[in-house]
């Protein structure tokens, strides 16, 4: 009888269920107890014992379904940058880690950027969490508990983006369902407008996306606008190439009527070029994105440098005088190895 279950178990911990999937579980209780346990679970309770609106007999019932754990993660280490950003490294039940960030911005709001898979896949030759290669899907608790693990630390939180870790259109099951649970208005009710998925351009998940939902913001990560240089730096160009990406791009856009964000992290004597920002004011056409510069966060070992002011200057001036609404993103959390692509330095060691 309520036997632990083993960690290695493929069990989906309380915060990442559906009210529908909870009342599943609570088979045999009132209705309205699925919804009380949904409201405690998806806002973060840290155990069952504080649901006090529950007999405890249904709290020792929960408990003993998860082995008297409520989460599912830990945080191991949390580091603050001078900027005020906040890393936090987290283990998994099966020993794996991930990595989550808590961006402030100037006037105070809050971003938590959010893994979606332990590694990646894609293999950018740019990206630190390229280099760890891939080693499995989180699942919606997973997901879910990292923006709990970051709240319970830094308190309200207004955003989301899918920038840490992983591809999330290539865990798009669990990501929607992380979606829901924090979209959800009987638990954290945090608006779609404010949950951003950026992908470096898998095809499938941008049509999938485009006809099921949920409309979120929708990130791609182009980089280049030059097919030889795209593929360079990012081999998914081979796979899902820039003119199959632009078409899907305008589906996604006919059914959302929604702007895209193109993020270009720009490295210098790379990409960074006049001749680039040409090219790729060319292929936006008749797109209607916002481009956002990132200029390239260094990782140690490799072959690029960072584009200097000037020239970050002259690739948004360049696509401005074409009509593009630029924004060159303030690099946050450099300091702790937590801005974009920065994200897997830590976890080498450990795994
Ligand atoms: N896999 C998804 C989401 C995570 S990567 C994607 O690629 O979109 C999040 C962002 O970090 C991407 O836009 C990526 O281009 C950017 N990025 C990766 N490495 C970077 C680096 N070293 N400096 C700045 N941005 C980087
Ligand atoms: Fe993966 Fe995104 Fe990094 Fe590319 S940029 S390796 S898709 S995390």
């Amino acid at each position: 009888m309520n036997q632990p279950p083993p960690r290695h178990q493929n069990l989906v911990y309380p915060s990442g269920l559906s009210p529908e999937e909870l009342a599943a579980l609570l088979s045999g209780e009132p209705a309205y107890r699925a919804n009380q346990a949904f409201a405690w679970f998806s806002r973060g309770a840290t155990s069952f014992e504080s649901m006090t609106n529950m007999p405890q007999s249904l709290r020792e019932r929960l408990s003993g379904r998860f082995g008297g754990s409520i989460r599912s993660s830990s945080v191991e280490h949390s580091l603050v940058d001078e900027d005020g950003s906040l890393k936090l490294q987290i283990r998994l039940r099966d020993g794996a880690a991930v990595e989550c960030v808590l961006l402030e911005d100037i006037e105070g709001r809050k971003t938590a950027c959010l893994s979606s898979q332990v590694g990646c896949p894609m293999g950018c030759a740019f990206c630190k969490t390229g280099t760890l290669g891939f080693l499995r899907n989180l699942g919606p608790d997973e997901i879910v508990e990292q923006f709990h693990h970051l709240r319970d630390m830094r308190g309200f939180i207004s955003n989301v983006v899918f920038m840490g870790m992983g591809e999330p259109l290539l865990n798009l099951d669990n990501v929607r369902k992380a979606i829901a649970i924090l979209a959800n208005p009987d638990g954290i009710g945090m608006s779609l407008r404010k949950i951003t998925i950026s992908t470096s351009g898998i095809v499938p998940g941008i049509l999938d996306l485009a006809r099921v939902g949920p409309v979120v913001r929708l990130a791609v990560s182009l980089t280049s606008a030059n097919p030889e240089l795209r593929t360079r730096l990012m081999p998914v160009n081979k796979t899902w190439p820039l003119a199959e990406l632009k078409a899907a791009l305008l589906e996604y856009q006919r059914a959302t009527h929604d702007r895209v964000t193109l993020e270009m992290v720009l490295i210098g004597n790379v990409n960074a070029r006049g001749e680039n920002a040409l090219e790729l004011a060319e292929w936006i056409r008749p797109l209607r994105v916002q481009v956002n510069l990132i200029a390239w966060n260094p990782i140690a070992g490799m072959p690029f440098e960072t584009p200097d002011a000037g020239q970050m200057k002259q690739f948004s001036e360049i696509l401005e005088r074409s009509g593009i609404v630029t924004v060159q993103r303030m690099s946050r959390g450099r300091g702790v190895m937590g801005a974009c692509g920065q994200l897997g330095d830590t976890l080498r060691a450990k795994q």
